[in-house]
């Protein structure tokens, strides 16, 4: 190797090192500090850990047979790639796939100690190496492809994981070019130390493209999880009133699209402040979790059921009209009254009021949702435990006049 080709390639290992530690720094941060995917982070910081050391090992490589500078350089750098992997599993909370991934890397491990760690069988190793590294990071792809396009576009979800699919491709053509020409070895493969400005330029664009996937599949699942935090209520889970009127809209454009009416439900425990003043504010709240619980268990998978205030829920109930939804009403309410909560050896028992109202085509979906209310306070007025349904606003005005009188 010429002296500028030398230093080159010493030049090259300072600005990959550079990186490499840098991002290293980064995800530790993230980790540790801002705690952002705590695991997830400390995975991709341990990736570009694995990569800088694996690359320095690289770059001590002689004619001479050297199980560290070979065979372990080789491992450290799939271990990198497997982390990437563990990693985004867990970003994406998806299953862990350790078992099957450490067994390639073992098989990879058996199938390279096959033959003494040298140049002269470099080709080989090289091709076991790239096949190793290709598999990893197109599963990677496929894994994050799967998780992304269950929330988002399914163009972003390509457009995000494109570059893992590049990499794993890449990886693959190398092994295959190695396969048929193996004099190209120098190259393309950082075997016969680090002197082609190919393959050193392919390894820093590799690490900052891994990175920048990486950071982009993270602030991807922030996005996920700020969007969830923003439309449930933290007590119950249940969906909050921010959620609400982007449901009811869709609904109701469904229902304007297929006739299929909708119902409009708003259930409001009983006395519950006595709860409160009598046992405390953490039996209430558990008193809430609880009748949200049978809540969820009760109605379908097709409900919205929303916290509406302190101790009201709405529930949008679609393709239901009037009659099925007193048949509903009437569930939720038995439902309700069987349950028995527990509280420091007292025995609370609930019971509901219930108002609803299904949409009609002269009523906007305020007007609506202000007659499932009046329902409800009818039930209330009527003296609890009850369920009213309310059919127009007269009705509703007749219903307030009562009330008052
Ligand atoms: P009514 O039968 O007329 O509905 O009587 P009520 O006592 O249920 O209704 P009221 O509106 O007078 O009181 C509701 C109470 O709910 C008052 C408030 O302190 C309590 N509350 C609201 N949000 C929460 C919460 O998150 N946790 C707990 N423990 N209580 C809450
Ligand atoms: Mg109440
Ligand atoms: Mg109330």
């Amino acid at each position: 190797m010429s002296h500028m080709e030398h230093s080159q390639s010493i030049v090259f290992v300072q600005f990959f090192s550079l990186i490499a530690l840098s991002c290293a720094l980064a995800w530790t941060l993230l980790a540790h500090l801002l705690r952002i995917a705590p695991k997830a982070s400390w995975c991709f910081a341990a990736t570009n850990v694995c990569t800088f050391i694996g690359l320095l090992l690289y770059t001590q490589r002689t004619e001479a047979i050297n199980y560290l500078y070979w065979f372990v350089a080789d491992m450290t750098i799939l271990l990198g790639f497997a982390l990437v992997r563990w990693g985004c599993q867990h970003l994406f909370k998806q299953p862990l796939t350790y078992r099957f991934d450490l067994i390639l890397l073992a098989t990879t491990a058996l199938l390279m100690l096959l033959v003494p760690p040298s140049l002269t069988y470099a080709v080989y190793l090289v091709i076991v190496m790239s096949i190793t590294a290709a598999t990893f990071i197109t599963l990677t792809g496929i894994d994050n492809f799967r998780a992304v396009k269950k929330h988002l576009p399914l163009y972003y979800a390509t457009l995000l994981n494109i570059p893992f699919f590049t990499i794993g491709l890449l990886f693959i053509i190398r092994a295959m070019a190695l396969l048929f020409s193996p004099d190209q070895l120098a190259n393309i493969s950082a075997a016969d130390k680090l002197n082609s400005s190919l393959v050193m330029w392919s390894y820093i664009i590799l690490l900052l493209l891994t990175n920048l996937v990486l950071f982009g599949n993270a602030l991807t699942r922030l996005v996920f999880k700020v969007a969830r935090l923003a439309n449930k209520d933290q007590l119950t889970g249940l969906w909050n009133r921010h959620a609400l009127l982007d449901k009811l809209e869709q609904v109701d454009a469904l229902w304007q699209r297929n006739g299929l009416a909708y119902t409009l439900m708003v259930l409001d425990l009983d006395h519950f402040k006595l709860i409160n003043d009598s046992y405390g504010h953490l039996a209430g709240d558990k008193v809430l979790k609880q009748t949200a619980e049978v809540l969820q268990q009760t109605l379908r998978k097709v409900d919205f059921i929303c916290r509406y205030g302190g101790e009201e829920f709405l529930v949008i109930l679609p393709s239901t009209n009037t009659d099925e939804a007193q048949i509903v009403a009437e569930k939720v309410q038995d439902r309700i009254n069987d349950l028995s909560i527990i509280w420091q050896k007292n025995t609370i028992n609930m019971t509901l009021s219930t108002g609803y109202a299904t949409c009609k085509t002269h009523l906007t979906i305020e007007q609506l949702l202000q007659l499932a209310d009046d329902a409800m306070y009818l039930a209330k007025s009527k003296g609890r435990n009850t369920i009213c349904s309310m059919d127009s606003i007269d009705e509703s005005i007749a219903a307030s006049s009562i009330e008052q009188s």
